[in-house]
Order: C-alpha cells, then structure tokens, then sequence
C-alpha cells in the first residue's frame, strides 16, 4: 500500500516529500487515515542523528490522531470513522514479562518504535506519522475521547503520556511542591497534569518570557535558571523535579532544589552526559530517575484522564511545507507548546 510521507533522506537533511509502503493490514490491523501528527524534539534528535543509530530515509512523527479507514475482520475495539491515535510504539512481543505487566516500552525483546526501527520481525522499517496513512496493530492503536479536539489530543501520545507516567508512578498529590524545568511541548503538558492533580507547581524556565503562559497553564510560581540566585532562593523546596530540557544543562545544581528525599525524573535527552557529583545526591537521600513515555494501557489512562478533565495540549496547526522552518523554531525554544502538522496539507 503506497503512502505519501515526508522523509530525510540523510542526518541533518530537510524533510521533502517521498512515497512508502504501509504493509497490507492483516485481521487484526487497523487502517489509520492520519488527520494530525504532533512534532516532538525526539523527531528533530533523531532526524539529526543525534542519539546515533538513527536509520535513513526516516519518517517521524509519534503523535498521531486519525481516523479508522477499515478495520480488520477480527478487530473488535474499533471500527471505521472512529477517532484513533497512535503514539511511539507500534508493537512488542506481547508475551514477556515486561509485556505481561504492561511496561511495553520495556519489552525484553525490544517494542517496536513507531518510526527509526523495525517491526518485531526486525526486518521491515517503520514510518511516523509525517504521512497521510498507517496501519496498525489493534493493541497498539489507543481511543481518543470525542471531547478533545483532534489536532490538539494529538500531543497527548507522546508528550501527554511521557509526563503523566513519571506523575503517577511518583504519586504526586495535592499540596505537592512540583518544579517543572523547561517549558516546551512536554513541560507545558507536565504543568497542566501536575496541576489538574492538585500539585503546587513551579515554572523553571531560562528566561521570563513565558512566565504569564506558566502562570495561565496552571504554575503558581515562576523563576528563571540563568539567574543563579534562583538556586539559593528556592534550594531545598521541591518534592518532585521533573525535568524536560533537551540540552545540555546543569543536572547537579537542580538536585540542590529537592527536599530530603525528593525526586527529580530526567525526560530530557541531551546529546552530551551530564556530570553529577555524589553528594548532590547523598546529602538528602535524594533520587534521580529517569522515566521513558508510558505503556500503552498507561496510555489510554491518560486520554480517559484528559477526556473527563478536558485537558489538551496548547498547539500551533501548520502545514507540511512548514516543517522544516518549525525545527528552527524549537531550537530556539520559541514553541507555544507544540506544533502539530494538519496532514491534510500534504498532497
Ligand atoms: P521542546 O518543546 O523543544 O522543549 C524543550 C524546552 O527545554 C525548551 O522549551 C526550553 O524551555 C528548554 N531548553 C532548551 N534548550 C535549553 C538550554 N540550553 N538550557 C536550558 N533549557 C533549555 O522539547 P520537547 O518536545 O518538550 O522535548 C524535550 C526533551 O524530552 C527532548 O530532549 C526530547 O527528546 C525528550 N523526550 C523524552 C521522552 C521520554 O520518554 N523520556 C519523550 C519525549 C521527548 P524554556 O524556554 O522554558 O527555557
Ligand atoms: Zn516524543
Ligand atoms: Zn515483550
């Protein structure tokens, strides 16, 4: 089945558009007709190779919202017209027992990636939702709530889940103090979630001007990370940090913000490590985590969650031929909060 997508032919190449092959769904497939694809900072990482091992021509795009066009004979969740998403996995073993317990992005025998990997067989590529069409295992396809609106639900597969899993898992509650550094597609769902459960949050972001967005997201503070007395001010006041910069950064001076035996949870990925000194961590039993997206029963939590509370990403819809000018705009941190392609501008 041809599809038209937009591809990289190369590390570092603009997206352009190119034709690839969706395989022929099988029973318990589901044809997608993708309407929205949100754009990640994993998608511009990875287009530029910059984690390595990144698989070329790439097609990317994780944060997909479409409609069912045809629904395999033995599917029984969904049904054609009805409103879908698709997020960063396609697939696992399904027999493990990081499957069993739900934990699929932890599959022992490796999850199939949305897009940059391979099926389970480990042969065929898979292709993101930077395309007009995909197909789609049942068990990996999730249900939006016919509440949220499509182009604006589409975050939620990606940054919605990434955040919600390390809040939960973490327990945080009302009256918790949450710091959220860096404000972008992902800190911006942290602060709605952390707020929508009744956290005290805090907005940590390089410069003030995104405080009144902070402030209208549900953050009851605000302080800037290049001024230095932000450090002394509020050392020692958070439960939980939840940190989603995408580069490099100073990992040990946020571990000084957590109370004893706070939590600080790295989302972010930058390309280089970061150096951390043992007593930042001894000195207040303090724990420093990583969390990676979320399962996919996790996953349809989540959007049951945001369905009920009407909880959406705040989005910038462009259009295809954008694309490539949006990535400059990431990395200049000037997203508001997440730019999400209408696909019904690719023809
Ligand atoms: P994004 O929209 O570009 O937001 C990143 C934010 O980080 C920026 O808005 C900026 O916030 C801050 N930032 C950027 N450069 C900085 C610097 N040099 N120093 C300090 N702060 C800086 O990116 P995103 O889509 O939210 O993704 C964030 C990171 O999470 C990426 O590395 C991505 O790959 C990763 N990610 C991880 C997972 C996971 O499963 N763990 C899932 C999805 C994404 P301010 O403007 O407020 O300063
Ligand atoms: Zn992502
Ligand atoms: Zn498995």
């Amino acid at each position: 089945m041809k599809t038209l997508a937009y591809a990289a032919q190369k590390a570092g190449a603009e997206l352009a558009t190119f034709s690839i092959d969706r395989r022929e769904p099988s029973e318990t497939d589901v044809v997608i007709d993708i309407l929205f694809c949100g754009i990640c900072h994993s998608d511009l990482h990875q287009l530029k190779d910059e984690w390595g091992g990144a698989t070329f021509p790439m097609v990317p795009g994780h944060e997909i919202v479409g409609r069912v066009k045809h629904a395999g004979k033995a599917v029984t969740k969904f049904k054609t017209g009805d409103l879908v998403g698709v997020g960063c996995m396609v697939d696992s073993c399904r027999a493990c027992r990081q499957c069993d317990e739900h934990h699929e992005q932890f599959c022992e025998k490796g999850c199939a990636y949305t897009y940059n990997g391979t099926a389970m067989d480990r042969t065929t590529r898979t292709f993101g939702g930077y395309s007009k069409q995909v197909v789609v295992t049942e068990s990996f396809v999730l249900r939006i709530p016919d509440s949220l609106d499509p182009a604006s639900a589409a975050p939620l597969l990606c940054a919605g889940v990434t955040t919600w899993s390390p809040l939960r898992q973490w327990g945080c509650k009302k009256g918790d103090r949450v710091g959220v550094v860096g404000l972008g597609g992902l800190g911006h769902m942290a602060v709605k979630l952390a707020a929508s459960m009744g956290a005290e949050v805090t907005m940590l972001s390089t410069s003030t001007a995104k405080e009144a967005d902070a402030r209208r997201l549900g953050a009851t503070e605000f302080a800037v990370t290049r001024d230095p007395n932000t450090f002394k001010r509020l050392a020692g006041t958070f439960d939980l940090l939840i940190d989603t910069i995408s580069a490099e950064h100073d990992v040990a001076a946020h571990l000084g913000l957590l109370k004893p035996f706070g939590t600080m949870v790295l989302l972010g990925v930058p390309p280089k490590p970061s150096a951390i000194g043992a007593f930042s961590l001894i000195g207040g039993n303090k724990r420093l985590v990583g969390s990676l997206i979320g399962g996919i029963k996790e996953t349809q939590e989540m959007l049951d969650y945001c369905g009920k509370h009407g909880i959406v990403s705040d989005v910038e819809v462009i259009a295809m031929k954008d694309a490539n000018a949006s990535f400059e705009r990431m990395l200049k941190g000037d997203v508001r909060y997440r730019f999400v392609l209408d696909l019904s501008t690719l023809t």
